[in-house]
């Protein structure tokens, strides 16, 4: 996993949490709980294998949940 990569999910993190989301370090996965009534959830891994993660993970936010931007 690239530095750069940790950096993004840190960031990913940080936006969450500014959005009101919860998030909680899990054993094997960060989870990301949308303060919404419809209780979106998603979960993170800390250590991604596939170089695209980030954006995938961007993608299915935007599409399937509140997150904004
Ligand atoms: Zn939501």
């Amino acid at each position: 996993m690239s530095p750069n990569l940790g950096k993004e999910l840190r960031e990913i993190r940080k936006e969450a949490e500014q959005q009101g989301w919860t998030v909680i370090r899990g054993k094997r996965y960060w989870k990301l709980r949308c303060p919404c009534e419809e209780k979106h959830k998603k979960s993170m891994s800390p250590t991604p294998s596939n170089p695209n993660y980030v954006k995938n993970l961007l993608g299915e936010l935007r599409r399937a949940t509140c997150w904004k931007g």
